[in-house]
């Protein structure tokens, strides 16, 4: 399977404080702390504060054995005032309604802060689908579709791949959605392979999305992406193409790294010659003779760290020991919000997910349109699209972060609450 934008799996613990972070409270708490900078109407955010719904369906399948086993599956809708829900579907041992319900806001947020005609929402089953065969997987994926079919379409909720799920999801979710309705819907999801639907470049999205979120902030700091030095945590989708773009444009990368361990040069590595998570599982620390930890990856003195695989990888147990001038969160949620606050102190500066892995959203957003229109763009379309709304993104956010001050988290926040907000006092409290 290839994971899409990973990011957190479990509700976790700060050792120190026992402090429960579970992906809503996380959002809440990000929301709270945006809102204090903004003058809004509070009955909005509490809205804000709550999906509008979510669903929770059982998946029965037969497994190869002949047994038959039950499923948890759930889509959180979380706001829909600026468009269709849009986000990813994951499968995994960890997924929670609260988990889908943060991860739903947090798409809320993405989607509004790169203009896109769209709501927030997330889903998932609670599986591990390395522990199922190929029907196994079908099946579970078309019964779920089926179990949802009338809380998701091209117009009203649009699943895309996350966590566990890959282009191959997508096309059975696609099919069995079309089946039902009795006409082919390619718009019902997004990140299909191209042959029926999708794409080009999709699947790069979010990576490159970090990377052109990397070379502004360096930049903006009067460093120059030839002259920077990068750590890239989890080589997945989304940090291996990022390396491999920065790679591309000059930057130094100088760790990788997988479950396993990472491999550190510090004089750099070719990040195009180590194979990803989807095209080798678990290779990176067969590329290193020595490699180092995950937790050593993450405190090295690189100008930027790219938290790429899992999320709530920087805690207060670890936050003192950053020293890189830069994060940028490819995957969602890598930092705690206790976290956040002492890299805040240490003038570490964090870009956040909600912009930087914001291209897997924002190219889903173009598949939709070539769907609807039943018309391909280019890759080259694709890509010089995505490198103008990156760069409009980031031009609001720095605004924001210029104006009033306020960390690169809050000011993404307060671009996108602006258009939530005005969008909610517009279309009002119904009935
Ligand atoms: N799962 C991706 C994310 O977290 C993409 C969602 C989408 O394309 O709808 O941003």
């Amino acid at each position: 399977m290839v994971p899409d934008t990973p990011s957190e799996t479990t509700d976790s613990t700060d050792s120190h404080t026992g402090e429960e972070h579970t992906a809503v409270d996380t959002a809440r708490r990000q929301l709270e702390h945006a809102v204090a900078h903004l003058d809004v109407n509070p009955n909005i955010v509490e809205r804000l504060k709550h999906p509008t719904a979510v669903h929770e369906v059982t998946v029965p399948i037969r497994r190869d054995d002949g047994s038959l086993e039950v499923f948890t599956g759930y889509r959180a809708h979380h706001d829909s005032i600026r468009g269709p829900y849009k986000g990813g579907l994951r499968y995994h041992p960890g997924v929670t309604r609260e988990e889908c319900v943060g991860l739903g806001m947090w798409m809320t947020w993405k989607c509004a802060v790169m203009d896109l005609p769209f709501g927030g929402a997330k889903g998932g089953i609670v599986v591990d689908p390395k522990g199922l065969s190929d029907r196994e997987l079908e099946q579970l994926t078309r019964r779920f579709t089926h179990e949802i079919r009338h809380v998701i379409g091209p117009n009203k909720d649009i699943p895309a791949p996350d966590m566990g799920t890959d282009a191959q999801v997508m096309s059975w979710i696609m099919d069995a959605y079309s089946i039902q309705e009795a006409e082919t819907l390619p718009g019902v999801v997004t990140g299909k392979p191209p042959v029926i639907g999708g794409s080009f470049g999709r699947e790069e999205a979010p990576g490159h999305s970090v990377a052109i979120i990397t070379r502004e902030a360096c930049e903006y700091y009067g460093k120059s992406i030839e002259d920077a030095t990068v750590a890239v945590q989890g080589f997945g989708s989304v940090g291996a193409n990022a390396a491999r773009k920065l790679d591309d444009w000059g930057a130094t990368v100088v760790a990788v790294s997988d479950v396993n361990g990472a491999a550190y040069y510090p004089d750099g590595l070719d990040p195009h010659e180590i194979p990803s998570h989807d095209e080798e599982p678990e290779a990176v620390t067969r590329y290193d003779d020595d490699p180092i930890s995950n937790e050593e990856l993450l405190t090295l003195d690189v100008d930027v760290l790219v938290p790429a695989a899992i999320g709530d990888v920087i805690t207060e147990d670890n936050a003192d020991e950053i020293q890189a001038d830069i994060v940028v969160e490819g995957a969602n949620g890598p930092t705690t919000f206790a976290a956040d606050s002492i890299l805040a102190e240490r003038g570490v500066q964090v870009i956040p997910d909600i912009v930087a892995n914001a291209g897997g959203v924002t190219v889903s957003y173009f598949e939709w349109l070539q769907d609807i229109n039943r018309r391909a763009w280019s890759l080259e379309e694709v890509q010089s699209e995505l490198e103008a709304e990156m760069k409009t993104a980031w031009d609001e956010v720095r605004t924001e972060f210029e104006d009033r001050d306020v960390t690169w988290r809050d000011a993404a926040y307060i671009v996108a609450l602006s258009r939530l907000t005005e969008a909610h006092t517009y279309r009002g409290l119904w009935p």
